[in-house]
């Protein structure tokens, strides 16, 4: 590990810009009809399109195009009318066209943001430089067989998987930053439904550049590109450590070399792979075998008509409607099939408000204590909207719900069919609730006093003791009314 003084840390000021491939969720790849799918047999989804064998001709995926401009509008974007596909030439094994049809100075997409939350509580804006569309290379496979030490077996199934690739501007000043855009980001795209995201599988892959340079100096200093790191938290540690080494090496009267480094995640530290490639190295050439991709004016309106309500704008709209706190809105909205999910639950009930508190309260807690996910749940947004509209009626006290989540968490069930059974008595009989009542201002003359000088909120203490003496059995609504009545007369 890297030991840096905090005040020599303090000197210099990071620069991190980030590059992000997204896989499309296409039925079919880029540029053919083989089937876009990942864990088939190896080398069984290809054809000599996907392979470049000679003569074979490219035709653009329609829902590629749409998956691209919808994730374009969703990061704010401006879609270029006009782009075009650009051949990245380079010699890799498992890419046997000998390029990649990429898109280079036109791209879909260009001048997006993402609003990220800082540490003092406010938003920061990073730009989005471009978005645009390129096809995927096969895999090498260094591991996982017998002759793994001397061999690298080819899977070509990836080439030409859709892809678009979102860069940033170098507008990211720390690891944190960096985390909570990749968040972000890859909440939206979830939520417009154009990729899966999955970090194990390879659908999003993110590359840092950083670099670092004293606060307040004019120009950025040289930067140094992080590959292949497989996970958001991995980032974050692989820019920590790459910003303190880079640190440590201009302290020390170096200079930073322009290289590709990777992370390994077993020893928390970056190695120097190779020297960086710049642009002219690809020789950059427009692909011959594809006109223009024109966005029409309608298609775009349609797009964006189709364009789901995006992730920070839903919490705002739930934190007004449903009186929820800045983070209880981010654990309802943890994916859009989730929200979903509540919103139509909460629409059916009497007081949508109180569903959002029983699901974080209630069914949160619970969940939490035993690790589960919200899938796992046994009690469905059903059962907690009914348990929501019992409350409400006064049918149930809130010690009775809280006992019939207890039996539904024990035996694995529902709420409708664990309340059915178990039907928890109620005392709503006037005489006896009042008799109870009557004994509690007895034994308590010094809050009735109290509450008949003003302090109307002691009430709140008669009901709660009065509830405890029927066992949580008492009738909350005839319960609140009686002991009002009592203590104003
Ligand atoms: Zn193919």
């Amino acid at each position: 590990m890297l030991a840096t003084a905090p005040e020599v840390l303090a000197k210099y000021e990071p620069v991190i810009g980030l590059e992000v491939h997204v896989q499309l969720l296409t039925a079919t790849k880029a540029f053919c009809g083989c089937a876009n799918r990942f864990g088939s047999p190896p080398n069984t989804n290809i054809c000599p399109v996907c392979l470049g064998l000679p003569g074979a001709l490219p035709v653009l995926n329609a829902k590629a195009v749409e998956f691209a401009t919808l994730a374009a509008l969703a990061l704010h974007c401006t879609v270029n009318a006009r782009s075009i596909f650009a051949r990245k030439n380079y010699f890799y094994p498992d890419l046997p066209k000998g390029y990649q049809i990429s898109q280079y100075d036109k791209p879909l997409a260009e001048h997006g943001w993402i609003d990220v939350p800082t540490a003092d509580g406010c938003t920061k804006r990073i730009g989005i430089t471009r978005l645009h569309m390129e096809e995927d290379a096969g895999k090498s496979l260094h591991e996982g067989f017998a002759d793994s030490a001397t061999r690298t077996y080819l899977d070509l199934n990836r080439c030409g998987t859709p892809l678009i690739e979102i860069v940033s501007e170098p507008d990211i000043r720390t690891p944190d930053e960096a985390f909570e855009y990749l968040t972000r980001l890859k909440e939206v795209l979830l939520y417009t439904g154009v990729s899966d995201c999955n970090m194990e599988e390879g659908s999003l892959r993110c590359d840092a550049n950083v670099s670092v340079r004293l606060k307040g100096a004019p120009k950025f200093g040289t930067k140094a590109e992080v590959k292949n790191v497989n996970s958001f938290r991995f980032i974050r540690a692989a820019l920590e450590y790459e910003i303190e080494r880079q640190i440590e090496v201009v302290e020390s009267g170096g200079r930073v070399v322009q290289e590709t480094r990777l992370w390994n995640s077993a020893e928390g530290r970056t190695y120097s792979m190779r020297s960086k490639e710049q642009a002219h190295d690809y020789r950059y050439f427009p692909e011959p075998d594809l006109p223009p991709l024109i966005v029409t004016r309608e298609f775009l309106t349609k797009k964006t008509e189709e364009l789901p309500e995006l992730p920070e704008a839903r919490r705002e709209r739930m934190i007004a409607d449903y009186e929820l706190s800045v983070r209880d809105a981010h654990t309802l909205t943890a994916s859009r099939e989730f929200a979903d999910r509540f919103e139509t639950a909460a629409k059916t009930a009497k007081n949508p408000r109180r569903v959002a508190n029983l699901l974080l309260s209630e069914l949160g807690g619970r969940l939490k204590a035993l690790g589960f996910e919200p899938e796992q749940s046994p009690v469905s947004m059903a059962g907690i909207v009914l348990a929501a509209d019992l409350l409400d009626d006064g049918k149930i006290s809130s010690k009775q719900m809280k006992q019939l989540f207890d039996i539904c968490f024990e035996k694995g069930e529902d709420f409708p069919a664990v309340y059915e059974r178990e039907k928890p008595e109620q005392i709503t009989n006037t005489s006896a609730i009042e008799a109870m009542i009557d004994q509690v201002i007895a034994a308590n003359p010094k809050q009735v006093e109290q509450y008949r000088s003003g302090k109307k909120t002691v009430a709140g203490f008669f009901v709660g003791q009065v509830m405890k003496a029927s066992k949580g059995q008492a009738n909350p609504a005839l319960l609140n009314e009686l002991v009002a009545k009592k203590l104003d007369g």
